[in-house]
């Protein structure tokens, strides 16, 4: 680190406000400026998944917002379905001149601009829905899936269909749930809209198994 790096960093710590017991005003890692809570009837566009939420978090110098949701989701994660690598809560400048498309349901991020989870040296790409979706999903009947990161049976060349939308699978080396017993595939997408409501909303689950995932640097 230079000298004056070294000041700075100084100087930053030395004229930071006394921590009071609320703690430090809420920053995040997408924004240089510190945040302030949002509160309002009047929706806002979130700078990371372009949805309007009226409670959030807001600078007022740039016109930034982020929802609550967002604001607890991790920058870098280490996904089971691409060990290798950490993967990143991306930006969309950082990918749009990539034909990328998420490895679970497929989305292609040229033309959204949300932030998705992204190893950029393999353009793996993963959209936040499927880097949260959990291991193994109950649905009605009590049938469990199982998350794959392949069809387990690839090989094989037999096509394979989505048991929810009757679709094709497009790709056998993406995310997808599976039963052994029923030799049933499911979509990602589709098991995931498919599955019953519970106490712990589908969005809260998502973050809590993305904050099992988190790794810093
Ligand atoms: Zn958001
Ligand atoms: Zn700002
Ligand atoms: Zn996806
Ligand atoms: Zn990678
Ligand atoms: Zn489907």
């Amino acid at each position: 680190m230079g000298k004056l790096q070294n000041r700075l960093q100084t100087l930053a710590t030395t004229n930071r406000p006394p921590t009071t017991l609320t703690g430090h005003p809420p920053t995040h890692f997408s924004h240089h400026h510190t945040l302030k809570e949002y509160n309002s009837d009047k929706p806002l566009a979130c700078n990371l998944c372009r949805s309007e939420y009226s409670t959030g978090y807001f600078c007022s110098d740039c016109n930034y917002f982020i929802d609550k949701t967002c604001f607890s989701v991790p920058s870098m994660i280490q996904h089971m379905s691409h060990p290798q690598h950490p993967l990143r809560l991306t930006c969309y400048l950082d990918y749009q001149n990539e034909n990328v498309n998420c490895r679970g349901c497929q989305v292609n991020f040229n033309s959204s601009r949300i932030r998705a989870y992204y190893c950029a040296p393999c353009k793996f790409i993963l959209s936040r829905q499927c880097a949260g979706a959990p291991k193994t999903l109950t649905l009605a009947d009590n049938i469990s899936y199982e998350l794959f990161f392949e069809f387990p049976f690839k090989h094989e060349n037999a096509e394979v269909k989505c048991s929810i939308c009757s679709n094709k699978v497009v790709i056998k080396d993406g995310l997808l749930y599976y039963n052994l017993e029923h030799d049933e595939t499911l979509h990602v997408s589709c098991a995931l809209t498919k599955e019953p409501k519970k106490k712990m909303t589908k969005m809260d689950r998502s973050i809590q198994q993305l904050n099992e995932a988190r790794i810093t640097e």
